[in-house]
C-alpha cells in the first residue's frame, strides 16, 4: 500500500499527529454524514485516514486526524477505498478507473426505494470501474450507529463481493471497528443487502394481521352479543360498555389466543417430526414463516394482555364464590407475571446474557405454564355459566369460550407429546435418529436372505 501524498493534498491537522509508520490507510470518497462517522470509527481504531473530496479546500467539517485530497491523489494512497457518495453521482468514478484499477471499492450506498435501478448499485459501480473489486458493505448501518458505535441491534456488518481478497479486507476492518460480519455471498446478493435497511418491520407484519383480524372478530361478536342483544331483546341501551367492559373483553381474548399462537407452530412441528420420522426434512413454508414471527406474536399478545384491567364486583359473600374469584385472580396474576417474564427475557440484552438452555427453559418450558395460568384463569372466569342457556344468547356461545378453543388444544396435544412413549421417540428424531424407510427395510432383509 502506497503512502505518497500528492502536492494538492490538503492535511486540516499536523500530519505527525496522525501518522505512524505502521498505521494503514483507508480511502473514503464523500465527506458527507456517513464519511464522516465512518472515518471517526477508523480513526478510533487505529487506522490512517485519507478523504477523496471534490472541494478538498472548502469540504465540510471532518474528523480530526484526517486528510482531505482530490479524489486522483486520495486513491493512489490507498488499496482500499469507501465510496461514501449516492449513486446518482457515481459517473465521476469512470474518470478515476486507471486510479482505481486492482483496488478494493467498498459500495456502501442504499437507494430511496425497491427497484429504482435495474441493477443493484454495487453491480453498476463494478461495471463502471471494471478493474476494481467491489463488495457491499456498511450499508445496513446508518450514519448514527457508527458514530456511536456497535450496540446489540447494530453489531453486523453484510458483505457480499465477488472477490475473496477484497472481502477478507473489509471483514477485517469491520472486525477492528468492533462489528460482527456476515458474508452473504457474491456481488449478486447485493441487491438483497440494498433491500434491508428499505424494509419496514417485516417480521411484524403477519402477527399484526393476525392481531387486527382477531380484534376486529371478538369486536363485532362481543358487540352483537353484549350491546346489541340488549337493545334489541330488552330495549336497554348500554353502548358505553364498548369503551370498558368490552375492551376489556377483547383484549384478553385475542391476548390469550396470540400467546397460544406462539406455542402451536411447535406443537405442530413435533406432530410433522414424529410422523415423518426425521428432523431432517424441511417444514412446509408457512411453518417455518410461522415459527419465525413467534416473538413477535408474544409482545402483541403482552401488550394485550397488560390492557386487561381488574374488574372488582361486589357481591353477598358465598365461600365457593369467593374460591373462585379469588383463584381467578391470583392465577391470573400469577399468569401476568410470567407473562412479562417472557416479553423480556426476549429483548436481545436479556436473551444475549442468558445461555441457550436458559433462554430454552423460559421460552419453552416456562412459556407453556403461562399458556397454562392464563388458559385456567380464563376457565375460572367461565365456571359454571356454559351450563346456563342464557348464556347463549342468539345461540351464540360467550367469548371467553371461543378463545378457549386454540390454548385448550395446543395444551391438550403439548400433553400428549409428553406422554413418556411419544416424548422417548420425539427425543430420539431431534437427536438426529431416523426412521427407516420401510422400503429399504424389506430390501436389506430380501438382500439378507
Ligand atoms: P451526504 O451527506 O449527502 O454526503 C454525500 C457526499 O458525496 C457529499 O458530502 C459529497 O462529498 C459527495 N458528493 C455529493 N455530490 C457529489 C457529486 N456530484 N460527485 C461526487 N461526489 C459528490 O450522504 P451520506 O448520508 O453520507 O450518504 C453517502 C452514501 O452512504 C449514500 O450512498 C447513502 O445511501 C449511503 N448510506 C448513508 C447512510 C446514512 O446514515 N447517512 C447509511 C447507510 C448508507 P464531497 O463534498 O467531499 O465531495
Amino acid at each position: 500500500m502506497s503512502e505518497e501524498v500528492k502536492p494538492e493534498s490538503v492535511s486540516l491537522y499536523p500530519a505527525s499527529a496522525a501518522a505512524t509508520p505502521e498505521q494503514e490507510v483507508v480511502c473514503i470518497f464523500g465527506t458527507g454524514d456517513l464519511g464522516r462517522s465512518l472515518g471517526q470509527r477508523l480513526l478510533q481504531s487505529g487506522y490512517r485516514l485519507v478523504y477523496g473530496s471534490r472541494k478538498p479546500h472548502s469540504c465540510g467539517p471532518i474528523p480530526p486526524g484526517a486528510q482531505v485530497m482530490s479524489h486522483e491523489a486520495a486513491a493512489q494512497s490507498t488499496s482500499l477505498v469507501f465510496v461514501c457518495v449516492h449513486r446518482e453521482h457515481y459517473d465521476f468514478l469512470e474518470t478515476l478507473a486507471p486510479q482505481l484499477n486492482g483496488k478494493f471499492l467498498v459500495d456502501v450506498s442504499n437507494n430511496l426505494e425497491k427497484n429504482m435501478y435495474p441493477e443493484a448499485n454495487a453491480e453498476y459501480l463494478q461495471r463502471l470501474i471494471p478493474g476494481a473489486h467491489v463488495v457491499k458493505a456498511f450499508n445496513t448501518l446508518s450514519a448514527w450507529a457508527l458514530q456511536n458505535g456497535p450496540s446489540d441491534a447494530n453489531r453486523q456488518v453484510y458483505l457480499c463481493g465477488n472477490n475473496p481478497e477484497a472481502k477478507q479486507a473489509v471483514a477485517v476492518i469491520s472486525t477492528k471497528l468492533g462489528f460482527t460480519v456476515q458474508d452473504r455471498g457474491s456481488l449478486s446478493a447485493a441487491r438483497e443487502l440494498e433491500d434491508f435497511p428499505l424494509q419496514l418491520f417485516p417480521e411484524w407484519r403477519l402477527p399484526m394481521r393476525l392481531t387486527v383480524g382477531l380484534t376486529a372478530f371478538f369486536f363485532f361478536y362481543l358487540l352483537t352479543r353484549d350491546v346489541i342483544y340488549a337493545y334489541v331483546n330488552e330495549g336497554r341501551d348500554i353502548s358505553f360498555r364498548i369503551m370498558m367492559s368490552l375492551a376489556n373483553k377483547v383484549f384478553p381474548s385475542v391476548s390469550l389466543i396470540l400467546l397460544s399462537l406462539c406455542y402451536l407452530p411447535g406443537v405442530i412441528a413435533g406432530f410433522f417430526q414424529l410422523y415423518r420420522g426425521t428432523k431432517y426434512k424441511r417444514f412446509p413454508d408457512w411453518l417455518d414463516r410461522w415459527m419465525l414471527c413467534r416473538k413477535q406474536l408474544g409482545l402483541i399478545a403482552l401488550a394485550l394482555a397488560s390492557l386487561h384491567i381488574k374488574n372488582n364486583k361486589t357481591s353477598s359473600f358465598d365461600t365457593t364464590m369467593a374460591w373462585r374469584t379469588d383463584s381467578y385472580y391470583s392465577i391470573g396474576a400469577l399468569g401476568f407475571g410470567l407473562y412479562l417474564l417472557l416479553g423480556i427475557s426476549s429483548l436481545p440484552s436479556v436473551s444475549n446474557a442468558l445461555s441457550w438452555r436458559e433462554f430454552s427453559f423460559i421460552q419453552s418450558k416456562l412459556g407453556y405454564l403461562t399458556l397454562f395460568f392464563c388458559t385456567f384463569h380464563t376457565y375460572l372466569y367461565g365456571w359454571d355459566r356454559f351450563l346456563y342457556v342464557s348464556q347463549y344468547k342468539w345461540y351464540s356461545p360467550p367469548g371467553y369460550m371461543l378463545c378457549l378453543v386454540v390454548p385448550s388444544l395446543v395444551l391438550v396435544f403439548k400433553l400428549l407429546l409428553l406422554l413418556p412413549c411419544v416424548d422417548k421417540s420425539l427425543s430420539r428424531i431431534r437427536q438426529g435418529w431416523e426412521r427407516t424407510d420401510p422400503e429399504n427395510d424389506s430390501k436389506k432383509k430380501s438382500l439378507l436372505a
